[in-house]
Formats: structure tokens, sequence, C-alpha cells
């Protein structure tokens, strides 16, 4: 049972990277009746939806709708592009990537995994040149895909997807772009059709600001293509049938009628909004986060100012300082929610979310819940963070130019 006495007044401070906050106009969204996912209503919403969909995903190929959490479009992308042994080259950014690639290998692929050695590769985007050199290599064209993560929400590190791109175009190698975005879109400006990506996968609790249930993928002509000669096992994840059921509006099996109301009115807001509007409010959440980080003379996880993450900052605790207790600290004094460190990261840093249903004066009571739990954990902090952030704010109006 839910601890209720714990949140005894206020809204509690959900700022994980996901799942994030969500708007109340969406909630109110999914509170309405339940109805026949059979039914023409259904038929007519699921049209609607569906085209919607593809523009966040700047697509005009099918984007498939899963009744599942990330972790299962993951699995969809892999089981419909490829066959039992094939060689798929992964890029480790951090956790995210490290839990595919294990899926990769649970799947009966035979993943290669490759980055910076040591810890570097959790402060760094993919290096392209590493991904084109390895497939100038295989002259054979074993490798079936690529595999790379677009956001790494277990560092804050985004990834040049085009890059990836050029660097397979580069190296001339067939092999399938497959791309995790689950925590990217909708937050960080992302191009499933420009930049040739053959499957990318998604999620809805993030940057679509809806609760976890519903996830997607992307897929190019080609990813079809080759999902007709794919012999790895798929049945609940197989394309073919829902893609057949979506050119009427339905699903094969009963979707999350309740969740799709939510996506329906998260793809309103977001359009009407403008997602170039929407990406620069993130950037700009993230810039103002991380000026309060400068201030307090700690580090950002992210070592390379390219590819900071607009959806999320990870904060380096200094040496000897376990971060998981400062987040314990500041959950327990201040209802205040923030990302742990996961694997190789854990107790080094913590996360601080700045997507879903925030504005500034959000961000700016999560840095002074931060900045107070820090002072508490007996971290020497070299200014305040929080002064800082309100001064970045300030100083950069919404709506600016960013
Ligand atoms: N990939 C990334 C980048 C993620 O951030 C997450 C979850 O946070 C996942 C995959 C797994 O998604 P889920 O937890 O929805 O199964």
């Amino acid at each position: 049972m839910l601890n209720l006495d714990f949140h005894p007044s206020g809204r509690h401070f959900l700022q994980i990277p996901g799942p994030s906050p969500v708007p109340d106009r969406i909630l109110r969204a999914m509170s309405l009746p339940t109805i026949d996912h059979r039914g023409p209503e259904f038929g007519a919403l699921g049209l609607e939806l569906l085209g919607k969909v593809k523009r966040v995903f700047k697509t005009d190929n099918p984007v498939v709708i899963y009744p599942a959490s990330g972790t299962g479009a993951w699995e969809a992308a892999l089981v419909n592009t490829l066959s039992p042994g094939d060689r798929v080259l992964m890029y480790e950014t951090g956790h995210f990537a490290t839990l595919w690639q294990k899926m990769a290998l649970r799947l009966g692929l035979e993943p290669e995994f490759i980055g910076l050695p040591g810890y570097e590769g959790w402060r760094c985007g993919v290096q392209a040149e590493m991904i084109q050199a390895r497939l100038a290599e295989d002259g054979e064209h074993a490798i079936k895909a690529v595999c790379v993560v677009h956001n790494e929400t277990s560092t804050g590190v985004t990834s040049d997807i085009a890059a990836v791109r050029r660097a397979i175009d580069a190296a001339g190698h067939p092999a399938l772009l497959l791309v995790d975005t689950i925590s990217g879109l909708a937050s960080a400006d992302y191009r499933h059709d420009e930049w040739g990506v053959d499957v990318t996968i998604s999620g809805s609790q993030k940057g679509l600001m809806l609760p976890p249930g519903i996830s997607f993928n992307a897929v190019s002509d080609k990813a079809i293509a080759a999902s007709r000669e794919a012999r790895l096992p798929k049945s609940f994840w197989a394309w073919d049938e829902v893609l057949e059921a979506n050119t009427t509006g339905y699903w094969p099996y009963t979707p999350s009628t309740n969740l799709l109301y939510g996506l329906n009115e998260a793809l309103d807001m977001l359009l009407d909004e403008g997602l170039d509007n929407v990406f620069a409010r993130h950037r700009r959440w993230a810039a103002g986060v991380r000026s309060a980080v400068e201030a307090w003379g700690l580090e950002v996880q992210c070592r390379d100012p390219a590819v900071y993450s607009p959806v999320l900052t990870g904060v380096v605790v200094p040496e000897g300082v376990d971060a998981d207790a400062v987040r314990r600290t500041i959950y327990e004094r201040f209802d205040l929610s923030l990302g742990t460190g996961l694997g190789k990261a854990k107790g080094r840093m913590f996360r601080i979310g700045h997507l879903g249903d925030c504005n500034d004066l959000t961000l700016i009571a999560t840095l002074g819940g931060c900045e107070a739990g820090l002072k508490l954990a007996g971290v020497e902090l070299s200014g305040s963070g929080v002064q800082a952030a309100l001064e970045y704010f300030a100083a950069h109006p919404r709506n600016a130019a960013q």
C-alpha cells in the first residue's frame, strides 16, 4: 500500500527522468469512460492518433504502438528485424545501452559491444567514427544492425544520430540502424526519416508526458522488408498484424484505451506548441539546471557540451559522498524524487529530470531541495545553484531565440 502519510500536503516533486509528471489536461483526458475497442468511435480515434504520432517521430512511415513499457519495444525492434545468431553492433553509452545489449544476448543474437574504454563512455556520446571503423572491417556484412541510444537516461548524454547514419553510409554498409529514443522523443530533436533510422524505439512516460504503459516502434520500409525474412520467434511483437489492423484504426488485441486518449491529448499539446518550441523549452531548462550545478562547484556527468541532454542532468557528487544517501535525504526531507545512479554510475551521481509537467519554478524548487540536501549531507558547495538558475532563467526569457 502506498504510504500516503508520507506526502502530507502539496504535490510530490517527481523530478526523475521519467516517468515524468503528467499534466492535468492529460490526466483528465484519460479519465473519460473506457469505450469498446472494436467500436466505431475507437476506430476513429485510432486513425487520428496513428496519423498524428508520426509527426512527433518526424516520419511518413507507420508507427507501431504496443501496450507495453519501453523494454517491450526494444524486444520488438530486435525480433522483428533479426534472426538467431545475427551479429549486431551495439554502443555502450550507459546503463540502458547495457541492458539492451543483455537483451540481445538473451534473444540469441551476437552483440558486439563497443565504446570508449572504462567509465569514459558513460560521460560521452556515441563516437560515430568507431562505428564506421568497425563496419569498414566487416567486408562480408556479417553485422546486421547497429543499435544506439539517442538520449542515455542513466547519464544525461545524448548521441548524434545523424553522425551515426553518416558513419554507416561512409562505410558502405547495409546494416539496419535501430535507435532507442525512449527518453529523447518529444523533448529532444529527433528525425526518424531524415536521419535514415530503420527502427525508432520510444515510450510513453518521458517526453510524451503520459504514465508508463505504451511504447513505440517507428519503422522504415527497409525494416519492414527485413521483418519478412527475420527468423527470431515473434507473435505479440510481430509488426505485420498490428500494421494490418492499424489501417482501419484498430489493434489485433486489446489496446490501452485510456492511455491512448492521453496520447491523443499529449500529441495535441506538443503539436500545438510546436516541436521546435518544445525542444527549446527543454534546452533552456537544462541550461538553467547546469548553471546551478556549476555554481555549486560540482560537475555534470556529461563531459561534452555538444551532447548535453535537454531531458535530464546527471550531477556528480564529490569522492567519498554517497549520491544515494544524498538522494534519500532529499526525498525524506523535501518529498522530492531524483533519479538514482544506475549500473557503473551507482553512488557517484544523481539525476535531475527536467521534462514533463514542469516550469521554471518547479525546477527552482527542485534545485532548492537538491541544494539543501547536499548541504545536509555535508557537501561543501561553492555557491548557490538556486540563485544561479534564477538568474539564468531571468536572463533567458521563455520564447526568446534560443
Ligand atoms: N531505454 C531508455 C533510454 C530508458 O530510459 C528506459 C527506461 O527508463 C528504457 C530503455 C526501458 O524502458 P522501460 O523501463 O519503459 O521498459
